[in-house]
């Protein structure tokens, strides 16, 4: 909080010692201990090992998203993981010390080849049966491909699918072109067979704000309530995603998104308030960090980092990246963040020179402008973030987008926390309870 504790009435501030907003005085005060065991907290969930592993069949797509450098067109051949690679993939995961493994499986659209997302889960369980871990599957695709043998397999595997949702039909199929332009029919009608078939808790969705996504948000939750979705995540568009060239047409301001955020967290809230169970997921990891002593992991929230470390990308062309976003980073043709090639070993990859540099780039402790910044217990700086905006995971933290984006993240929470009723802070405290799943 930027406003001097002494300003507040002594009420108000009784109250944020008490849920540790304010430090009691004395060295071994509450607070105190509480920061101790955040920062304990925050390091286990790397210490364990990656828990998250993301695998690439395929960069094929049906989809032709202007935003999207990543997906290859079904004719484009070449962009498919081998057998081989998948196979030492499923070997490569179970050298993470990690009891629980969730699995997640990325494109273009994997169930474009569902033969290898099926090949690695089999391998994936027989290994398992000897490993006894806690195992979770994820698929996240825009469910075009979706059949009723694809669906009684992830019944019976217990298969999560996340589908590309960003709101009503017409945004979605202008965001979302395909040659029929039924992009938003089709992935409905596949989240209505998965509900029907693998459970209706097994499909959410993720969104992608663009543009003209920003002159929407009430429309965009509306439209997730009707859909029934729990979850909503406002991510904004991520720079890494498209050409630098397209910037101009695609790409918008903070205070574009931080408008368009406002607007549909307070939809969300008045669903909320109306008997509508509906989480905004960025929300909750930031009231994570500030109300929960349990850390849920988010990994462009940990130092040291979690890329590479509670996360690790198995990529089609063969080689391993510390998290999604650098694998995308590798299709605009900065391959600086390879970890290595898959087959090698965890320890290999997680030693790598460029493992070294993301970690020493992540210390919130040593890293100018995030060791006096009075986010530091909460936030980190994201090196992938840098090496994106600037090719430098060393850049000026102060000047890189994700900085700013969660400087006014908490900014922004702690006055609402602040200024919240006992309805909104019960809800807050709902939301902040630690989730576990993609970081992506
Ligand atoms: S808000 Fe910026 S300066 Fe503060 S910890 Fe986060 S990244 Fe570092």
């Amino acid at each position: 909080m930027k406003e001097s504790p002494e300003t507040l009435p002594l009420s108000r501030q009784a109250e944020f010692r008490a849920r540790h907003f304010l430090e009691t005085s004395g060295s071994n005060s509450g607070s105190r201990r509480l920061a101790k065991s955040r920062i304990a907290a925050k390091r286990e969930t790397i210490q364990n090992g990656p828990s998250l592993h993301v695998i690439v069949p395929t960069l094929q797509c049906a989809h032709s998203c202007k935003y999207c450098q990543v997906s290859r067109s079904l004719e484009d051949m070449g962009h498919t993981m081998s057998l081989e690679d998948l196979d030492n993939t499923c070997a490569t995961i179970f050298e993470s010390p990690s009891k629980t493994l969730t699995v997640e499986f990325q494109g273009g659209d994997p169930l474009l080849r569902f033969d290898l997302v099926k090949h690695a889960i089999l391998r994936i369980e027989a290994l398992n049966s000897v490993e006894g871990r806690t195992l979770r599957f994820v698929v996240a695709t825009t469910l075009h491909q979706l059949d009723d043998e694809m669906c009684s397999f992830f019944k019976a595997h217990k298969v999560f699918l996340s589908a590309s949702v960003d709101g009503p039909a017409a945004l979605h199929n202008k965001n979302r072109p395909t040659p029929t332009r039924n992009a938003y029919e089709r992935t409905i009608a596949g989240v209505e067979l998965a509900r029907s078939t693998i459970g209706r808790d097994h499909v959410s969705a993720l969104l992608t704000a663009t543009k003209e996504s920003l002159q929407q948000p009430e429309d965009i939750v509306d439209e997730y309530v009707r859909l029934g979705f729990r979850d909503i995540f406002l991510r904004p568009l991520s720079s890494y995603g498209f050409a630098k060239r397209n910037q101009s047409t695609l790409g918008y301001s903070m205070e574009a998104f931080t408008i368009f955020y406002q607007h549909a967290l307070e939809r969300v809230l008045h669903w909320n308030q109306e008997g509508v169970e509906l989480r905004e997921v960025y929300a909750s990891i930031i009231l994570n960090k500030i109300l929960s002593s349990f850390d849920s992991g988010y990994v462009d929230l940990q130092s040291p980092t979690g890329a590479g470390q509670s996360v690790i990308v198995y990529n089609y062309d063969g080689y391993v990246y510390p998290s999604d976003e650098a694998r995308m980073l590798a299709e605009t043709g900065d391959l600086s963040l390879r970890l290595g090639r898959i087959g090698q070993s965890l320890e290999i990859l997680q030693s790598s020179r460029v493992q070294r540099n993301l970690i020493d780039a992540s210390m919130v402790d040593s890293v100018v402008g995030c060791k006096d910044c009075t986010y530091n217990l909460f936030c980190a700086p994201n090196p992938i973030d840098a090496q994106a905006q600037f090719g430098n995971p060393f850049a000026p933290v102060l000047q890189t987008e994700h900085c700013a984006r969660h400087m006014w993240l908490f900014d922004f929470f702690f006055m609402k926390v602040r200024a919240a009723d006992p309805w909104t802070l019960d809800l807050f405290h709902r939301w902040a309870a630690p989730v576990s799943g993609s970081d992506s």
